[in-house]
């Protein structure tokens, strides 16, 4: 690590480093390489039960200060994360997920279930940067947070929920009426989500007064309608089976992307997966999936804690009015046509989807497409680029 890179230290203040696996492999109980500790004496960080007196370094027990940094780290998009476990692999196989850290977050990641762990799998491009940095994400956050840890914060409670957690991030909630209305729920009448629309609606900060929904409408006209998207600081899709084929639906969809709102995905959690609300999202409007799809639920109880998750999640922008054209760089293409086994279009095509799973920017040159692919999935740039293509599409399991 370079000298002047930010130092993560805990809520006393001292500086902290990962532990290693002098103590014991992967998955066993003294691994200390996914721990924090601080390395201080029991004098300095007080009696640490079932230490030899010290804060780590290497394995073991760990100080109360570091426990309590250990208990809240944060992905680079500001959301909680957590190991995995054992439920799809033993330690050492592919499919372990003790060693990786998970946010937990509905979402399109190549590969997965549509969900970023909790127990295995793949993780989203935030959680596998984190991977990659604990300590550099972490310490870039405490920066950003500049929240001088002086007094140890209260007992974070067990298990927190992610909402909870996100809370403290989120101090600015996106959803606030600032041009009349602070949402537009858009929402397939008739599609087995009336009743979930209505308590959205309702447990919304401003409830019917703040929110846009058409049966509270004034005007309920397509004008109308099209007014309140455009009015609205977020617009809320209530993704449904039907959602994509209802044309009044797919007119406000269309006009909030023009209007580049802010965009804010959901699905009905008491009746549907998320793996089905990702797959009613056709193709061409897959880029939608590049943020969180939030679950709604009919059950108040839960609704609350969703509704909170609204709240607090970092919203979607949507400023794409068509996905960009890819562009190719020339020199590039020559030098594969050269180095490859297989057609030009064939590479052009993998790249291509590489680029739609990773959320790269359509728009970049192939190269840079790559390295940016390879950077995400932790994979060296070494060799002929075509071989980089093939072992990223093996890897993304596309
Ligand atoms: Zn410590
Ligand atoms: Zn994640």
């Amino acid at each position: 690590m370079s000298g002047d890179k930010a130092v993560l230290r805990n809520d006393e203040g001292a500086p902290v480093q990962l532990g290693n696996d002098r103590f014991g492999k992967v998955g066993s109980p003294n691994y200390g390489g996914n721990k924090i500790y601080c390395g201080r004496n029991e004098k300095q960080c007080g009696k640490i039960r079932g230490s030899n007196g010290d804060c780590g370094p290497s394995g073991g027990p760990q100080c109360n200060s570091c426990s309590r940094l250990q208990a809240k780290l944060y992905n680079d998009e500001g959301v909680r994360v957590r190991l995995g476990n054992d439920k799809f692999g033993p330690p050492g196989s592919a499919n372990y997920g003790g060693d990786k850290w998970y946010c937990g977050r509905s979402m399109f990641i190549p590969g997965t279930d549509g969900q970023c762990g909790p127990s295995g799998g793949n993780q989203c491009p935030s959680c596998t940067r984190f991977q990659k940095d604990p300590l550099g994400t972490m310490a870039m956050l405490q920066s950003k947070l500049s929240t001088a840890p002086s007094a140890p914060p209260p007992p974070q409670p067990p298990a927190a929920k992610p909402a909870a957690a996100n809370a403290k991030l989120a101090a600015g909630a996106p959803i606030k009426a600032t041009n009349g209305w602070s949402s537009f729920i858009s929402y397939k009448q008739d599609d087995q989500n009336d009743g979930l629309v209505l308590l959205t609606m309702q447990q919304l900060p401003g409830g019917s007064e703040s929110n846009w929904v058409d049966k509270f409408a004034n005007d309920r006209s397509t004008e109308g309608m099209m007014a309140g998207v455009k009015a609205a600081d977020v617009f809320i899709a209530v993704l449904s089976p039907k959602y994509f084929g209802s044309k009044f639906c797919c007119m406000e969809l269309d006009h909030a992307i023009a209007c580049k709102k802010k965009m804010c995905l959901c699905y009905n959690m008491s009746k549907h997966t998320v793996q089905s609300a990702l797959n009613w999202v056709p193709d061409e409007l897959k880029f939608l999936l590049k943020g969180e799809v939030l679950p709604l639920h009919e059950d108040v109880q839960f609704a609350t804690a969703c509704i909170q998750r609204i709240t607090s999640a970092k919203i979607l922008q949507v400023d794409c009015k068509a996905p960009p054209k890819p562009k190719h760089d020339g020199a590039y293409v020559k030098l594969m046509k050269e180095q490859a086994s297989q057609s030009e279009d064939g590479v052009l095509q993998l790249t291509q989807k590489i680029k739609e799973a990773l959320m790269i920017d359509a728009g970049k040159a192939m190269p840079i497409a790559i390295k940016e692919a390879n950077d995400i999935m932790g994979l060296p740039n070494s060799g002929p680029l075509p071989a980089q293509v093939k072992e990223l599409v093996k890897q993304l399991g596309l």
